[in-house]
């Protein structure tokens, strides 16, 4: 038997394209698109390619953005009054600070101060308390990417059993809320948990969000089980010449492939999706600020 693939890049294309179709109905009632804006503090080239991709992700699908750019020498006031301002635009729907920031800047007090109705990352305790209490809100993207994944692998995925390794507050633990939400058995796994090979042999559905490459081994994964590849690792290739580098996941790619029922690569698999999942938030946000919440639910 051999893995079907997720094809993320592909579903994420799709998404876009539906929140593009939403946006463009919202865009009647609101007088403008909806509006993503995006702060980026530093020149960390890494974030500067995120940061590049997420607006013109957003501006394809005819939502619009604001860039904003600040050096690294800024201040937190600086960020902070920056984030109130946007809060205060009402041609604003959603707030993106992209991480990291200097070290010189509190990142929580500055996630802090985004309007949780904006907060298009899901970051704020507001979206975390939200999200734990089962209540609307908009939910942290690379997550959301994985449950949305999961459904068009599966289907139903209740009473499915969900090991998630790793309880980031980015990733692993809102991942585990998420899963649960949709009526899974969830076990979160960390550095601490004794015997991680064993309770992921137990898993239907498998997520490593740790950031080491390659380390969960074919004979760890279920036959038959779905594979969700959040880690994105640069290692050295050799092979494909001197000084040359690939990304690869978590997971043994070629080691699972063989037997899982579905998996995620890496790159092409969880990745596009986070950035589907940001459009996605902000034309939630904006349907439910335009008082649309039919809009909302797509
Ligand atoms: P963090 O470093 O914040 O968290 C890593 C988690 O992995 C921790 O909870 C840690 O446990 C756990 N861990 C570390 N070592 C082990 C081990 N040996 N066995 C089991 N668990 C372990 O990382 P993030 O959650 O931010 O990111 C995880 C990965 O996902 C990274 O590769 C990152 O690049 C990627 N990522 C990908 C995104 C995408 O869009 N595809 C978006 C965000 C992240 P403990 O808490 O005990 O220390």
């Amino acid at each position: 038997m051999s893995a079907h693939l997720i094809d993320g890049k592909a579903i994420a294309a799709e998404i876009d394209a539906r929140a593009g179709e939403v946006g463009a109905k919202l865009a009647s009632s609101l007088g403008r698109p909806p509006c993503l804006a995006v702060v980026l503090v530093g020149e960390d080239p890494a974030s500067d390619v995120y940061v590049r991709n997420k607006v013109r992700r957003t501006e394809a699908a005819g939502l619009t953005s604001i860039e904003i750019r600040k050096s690294a020498e800024a201040t937190e006031a600086e960020i902070i009054a920056i984030v109130e301002r946007l809060n205060a635009d009402g041609g604003v729907d959603g707030i993106l600070v992209q991480m990291p920031l200097p070290g010189h800047i509190d990142t929580n007090r500055v996630i802090g101060r985004i309007d949780p109705d904006k907060d298009v990352d899901g970051l704020t305790e507001v979206s975390a308390g939200r999200l734990v209490l089962g209540k609307p809100g908009l939910r942290p993207c690379t997550p959301a990417g994985c449950v949305l994944l999961a459904e068009r692998a599966l289907g139903d995925l209740s009473g499915k059993s969900v090991v998630v390794i790793g309880r980031s507050i980015l990733v692993g633990k809102p991942a585990a809320l998420l899963f649960l939400e949709k009526n899974a058995t969830v076990t979160i796994a960390h550095s601490r948990t004794a015997d991680l090979p064993d309770l992921c042999r137990t898993a239907d559905i498998l997520v490593p969000a740790v950031g080491r490459p390659e380390m969960v081994r074919g004979d760890w994964v279920k036959p038959g089980a779905c594979v969700l590849d959040v880690g994105i690792n640069r290692i050295d290739a050799p092979e494909r010449g001197a000084g040359k580098t690939r990304l690869v996941g978590d997971a043994a790619f070629d080691e699972i492939v063989g037997h899982a029922g579905w998996i995620t690569p890496v790159p092409g698999g969880i990745g596009p999706m986070t950035i589907a999942m940001l459009l996605k938030n902000t034309v939630i946000a904006a349907a439910l600020r335009a008082k649309q919440p039919a809009l909302a639910d797509f």
